[in-house]
């Protein structure tokens, strides 16, 4: 998608194909007064859409290493850490992969099988403060925190699916991330 510099805005996230979902975020400086900013346009978002769990900046047009999720209340959710901003967000221990089906705000209309690992650590710093965080997640939390930092890598779940039988047409309304 080199060279489409498309702007495709529903509600205010970017959709495929648009260059800063296949094009690797830049770590931020969590203590910069614009990327405290963002996040609130990132919370924001998240909040406003029925059916989202996360969110990153590059969604959003920014091409930042800033991701949000929050999976309260979703039935596949097991570890929930409520509401969460993460900067410069990384997985340092990854195990036991299963395969769900995943969707995404930036690719409406699809969803997809999608393997990930059900136990993760993450290690990211906390925006405003830069105070580093760890944390464990798993089983959905896991997915949908892998889901993101993709994002922040310039994949798309589409990126991850073995073979176009894996992907489905969904309804407008679905779950999204
Ligand atoms: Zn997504």
């Amino acid at each position: 998608m080199e060279g489409d510099r498309r702007t495709c805005l529903i509600e205010g996230v970017v959709t495929a194909p648009h260059h800063l979902l296949v094009t690797p975020a830049a770590p931020v400086d969590p203590s910069d007064a614009v990327v405290s900013s963002v996040v609130r346009h990132l919370l924001e978002v998240m909040r406003s859409m029925p059916g989202c769990r996360g969110l990153t900046a590059p969604q959003l047009g920014v091409g930042w290493r800033l991701m949000c999720l929050d999976v309260s209340g979703h039935p596949s959710t097991r570890s929930c850490s409520g509401e969460l901003v993460i900067a410069n967000p990384e997985v340092v221990e990854a195990a036991d992969w299963d395969v769900a089906r995943e969707g995404c705000l930036s690719v409406p209309g699809l969803a997809a099988e999608v393997a990930r690992a059900t136990q993760i650590t993450v290690q990211g710093v906390r925006p405003g403060t830069g105070e580093p965080m760890t944390f464990h997640a798993d089983a959905f939390e896991a997915r949908c925190v892998q889901h993101q930092i993709d994002h922040l890598d310039g994949l798309l779940f589409l990126d991850r699916v073995a073979g176009t039988r894996a992907v489905h047409a969904v309804r407008k309304g679905g779950q999204a991330a």
